[in-house]
C-alpha cells in the first residue's frame, strides 16, 4: 500500500512538474520556504530567511553564505553565492570568464517578493543541479537575501497602503529612515557603504534589484525598469535594447508572466503613452550603469496577489539567468570594451533631459480608465474599469539625450581636508594617489556662480540643482599628501558623475561641499566704511564700475549695505573660499608641473 501510495505521488509529482503551469516553480517538498508553507500567503522574516540559506549552503556545497561589514541595524549584510565548481573568489571567477549576476532584495522592504522568489530560486537550483549545469556553468549567483536589514525587522502590516500581500512585510525607511534606493551615490547609510564594498568585490555583469510597483493599473504582473541605455557605452546598449531585453519579454510570456517596461506613471492613465524612468546614479540601476553593470530593477505590480508577483519575480530572475547564460560571452566582452573605452573617453554627459520628439511603439495591455465622480470627495477621481480591457500600440519615450557634457580632465585634485569625498572615491575602489610634496600646480578652477535648491529635506539632503559655474585657471599651493585622481580609468564614470558638480547626483549636489556656500568672515560697518573709501581711491577700475552701479541700480544705491559688500567682495579681505569648488581639474596642456608628481598608490583602507 505504502509502496503503492509512494509511487502515485512520485507520478504526481512528475505530472506536475511537466505541467506548463503558471511559474516555474519546482514541486519541491525538500527545504519548504516559508512561502510555500504558508501555501504563498507570506514572506520570510529575516531570522527564517538567513536560518534557511544556513540550512541549504550547510547541505550544499555549491552554495557559500557569507557576511560582509555592517548595517545601521547593527546586523551584516549576508550574501549568498551558487558557484558550481565550488569556486567563491570573485576576482578567480572573473579570470574564468564567468558571467556574475547579483540580485538585491528588500531594498524597500515591504516589497519583498524577491526575498522569496530567490530562496525558491537557489534552492530549485541546487536541488536540480544536474537539470541547470549547462546554465550554472557559465554564471555565477550571488544573492543578498535583505539589504535593507533594519527595514526588514520593522515589520507590520498596514505600511503598503495598496497592496495585496503578503500578510506581513517590513518597512521602506531603514533604522535611520533612509530610503536606500537613493543612496548609492552620497551612502549615508552603513548598508549603502557595505553594499559598495560587495558591489566593487563582485563587479557584476548583472545586477537586478527586486520591488514592487506602486502607481497606475494594468493587467501585467511584472514590469521592469533598465538601466538607461543611452547613458551606457553604445555597444553595451545596443545589446540590452536588442538582445537581451527582448529575450526577457519572450521568456516571460512563454512563462506566462507576461512583462511590459515600468510603467512610469502616476496620477494618471497609460493609454496615451509614457516615458522611460530615468535611472540616474543615486538609484541602483543607475549606479551599476557607472560601471558599466546591466542593473536591472524588477517591478512586480502591488494590486496582483502575492504568490502571483512571487512566481513572476522567479520568473524573471531565472529568465536573466538564462539570458546571460546564453549570451556570457558576449555581455563579458562588451563589458570589458565598454570599460576600456570608458578609460579612453574624453567628454563624459552628466546631465540628461527626456527626448521628446522620438519614442518607440509599445504594444500596450490596459485597462480603459476614465474619470467618475468620486464619492468621497465631490471631486473627479481616476477609476481603471477591467470590464473594458484594451490592447493597442502606445508611445514609449525611451530616449535620453545629455544637457550637459564635459571634457574629462587629465585628473582631479582634492585637497585631503575632504576625507568624505575622498572615502566615497575609496569605497568605490577608484585608484588614487598622494602628492609627495608641498606644490603649486596650475590648474582649472570652478566658482559656483548659482544654484538651486530643494525646499524641504530629500532623504536627509537639500539636494542643490541647477547649477551654474564660472571656470578660471590659476595656480594653487597643495600640500603633501592632498590627493590626485587619475582620469583615465574604467571607473572614470563614477569619477566625473560624482566630482563634476552639475552631475545630477554629483557629491556638490548632495550637500558635501556645502560648508563653501557660507562665508567664514565678515564686516563691521562702520570700521569698513572708511578703508573701502581708501579702497575705491587706490582703484580706478572699481571705483569707475561702483559708480556706474550706483548711477543705473536705485536699489543699490539706496542700501548702504550692499554697497559696502560690493567693495568687500572686491576687496584682498574677501575669502577666497567662499563658493570656490575644492575639486579642481588639471587639463594636461595646462599642467607643466604634473611630471613632477611621484605617484604613490593609496593602501587600501
Ligand atoms: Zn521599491
Amino acid at each position: 500500500m505504502r509502496l503503492q501510495f509512494s509511487l502515485k505521488l512520485r507520478m504526481l509529482m512528475l505530472l506536475v512538474c511537466s505541467l506548463p503551469h503558471t511559474g516555474s516553480l519546482y514541486a519541491e517538498t525538500r527545504f519548504q520556504t516559508k512561502f510555500e508553507a504558508s501555501s504563498r500567503t507570506e514572506t520570510a522574516t529575516y531570522d527564517e530567511g538567513i536560518a534557511y540559506y544556513e540550512q541549504l549552503s550547510q547541505t550544499f556545497p555549491e552554495l557559500q553564505l557569507r557576511t560582509y561589514g555592517t548595517t545601521d541595524s547593527g546586523k551584516p549584510l549576508h550574501l549568498i553565492t551558487l558557484s558550481l565548481d565550488r569556486e567563491f573568489d570573485f576576482a578567480r571567477l572573473h579570470r574564468q570568464d564567468k558571467a556574475l549576476l547579483l540580485i538585491n532584495n528588500a531594498i524597500h522592504p515591504g516589497e519583498p517578493d524577491g526575498v522569496d522568489a530567490s530562496m525558491l530560486l537557489l534552492r530549485d537550483l541546487v536541488l536540480n543541479l544536474s537539470k541547470f549545469e549547462p546554465m550554472l556553468k557559465r554564471v555565477v549567483i550571488s544573492v543578498i537575501p535583505f539589504y535593507n536589514v533594519g527595514g526588514v525587522l520593522n515589520r507590520n502590516s498596514t505600511t503598503r497602503v495598496n497592496q495585496n500581500g503578503p500578510k506581513e512585510y517590513g518597512f521602506r525607511g531603514n533604522g535611520r529612515n533612509f530610503d536606500l534606493n537613493r543612496d548609492f551615490i552620497k551612502n549615508d547609510t552603513l548598508n549603502a557603504r557595505t553594499f559598495t564594498q560587495i558591489f566593487q568585490e563582485l563587479d557584476p555583469d548583472v545586477l537586478v534589484d527586486t520591488h514592487v510597483s506602486n502607481g497606475a493599473d494594468y493587467p501585467y504582473v511584472m514590469s521592469i525598469v533598465t538601466t538607461q541605455k543611452d547613458k551606457l557605452r553604445t555597444p553595451l546598449g545596443q545589446y540590452l535594447e536588442g538582445q537581451m531585453l527582448p529575450f526577457l519579454f519572450t521568456s516571460m510570456a512563454s512563462r506566462a508572466s507576461e512583462m511590459i517596461p515600468y510603467v512610469n506613471v502616476f496620477g494618471n492613465s497609460p493609454e496615451n503613452g509614457y516615458s522611460q524612468f530615468f535611472d540616474s546614479p543615486r538609484y541602483s540601476s543607475g549606479y551599476a550603469a557607472l560601471f558599466h553593470t546591466l542593473g536591472f530593477m524588477s517591478e512586480a505590480h502591488m494590486l496582483k496577489p502575492f504568490d502571483q508577483r512571487v512566481i513572476a519575480t522567479y520568473n524573471l530572475l531565472l529568465s536573466v539567468l538564462q539570458s546571460m547564460s546564453k549570451d556570457s560571452d558576449q555581455i563579458r566582452r562588451l563589458r570589458a570594451k565598454a570599460k576600456k573605452a570608458s578609460s579612453l573617453q574624453k567628454h563624459f554627459p552628466i546631465a540628461w533631459h527626456l527626448d521628446t520628439t522620438r519614442s518607440s511603439d509599445l504594444r500596450f495591455k490596459g485597462y480603459e480608465a476614465k474619470r467618475i465622480r468620486s464619492e468621497l470627495t465631490g471631486q473627479l477621481r481616476l477609476f481603471y474599469d477591467h470590464e473594458r480591457p484594451y490592447e493597442k500600440t502606445i508611445q514609449y519615450a525611451n530616449h535620453y539625450s545629455p544637457t550637459i557634457t564635459i571634457t574629462k580632465p587629465e585628473f582631479y585634485l582634492i585637497p585631503q581636508a575632504w576625507h568624505e569625498v575622498i572615502e566615497a572615491l575609496e569605497r568605490n575602489q577608484v585608484t588614487l594617489e598622494k602628492l609627495q610634496r608641498d606644490q603649486s600646480i596650475r590648474v582649472e578652477s570652478y566658482r559656483i556662480s548659482s544654484y538651486q535648491t530643494v525646499e524641504t529635506p530629500y532623504e536627509g539632503h537639500y539636494l542643490h540643482h541647477d547649477v551654474k559655474l564660472l571656470k578660471t585657471s590659476e595656480t594653487i599651493r597643495f600640500r603633501k599628501g592632498d590627493i590626485k585622481v587619475p582620469v583615465n580609468q574604467w571607473r572614470n564614470r563614477y569619477i566625473v558623475e560624482t566630482l563634476e558638480p552639475q552631475g545630477v547626483d554629483s557629491f556638490f549636489a548632495w550637500n558635501f561641499f556645502d560648508t563653501i556656500l557660507q562665508r567664514k568672515e565678515g564686516f563691521s560697518a562702520y570700521v569698513f566704511e572708511d578703508e573701502a573709501l581708501q579702497i575705491l581711491a587706490a582703484n580706478d577700475e572699481l571705483r569707475t564700475r561702483f559708480e556706474e552701479r550706483r548711477a543705473s541700480d536705485s536699489e543699490f544705491a539706496n542700501n548702504s549695505r550692499d554697497q559696502l559688500m560690493f567693495i568687500y567682495e572686491h576687496s584682498p579681505h574677501h575669502e577666497s573660499s567662499y563658493l570656490k569648488y575644492p575639486v579642481y581639474r588639471v587639463l594636461s596642456s595646462e599642467n607643466p608641473l604634473h611630471s613632477n608628481i611621484t605617484p604613490q598608490a593609496l593602501p587600501a583602507r
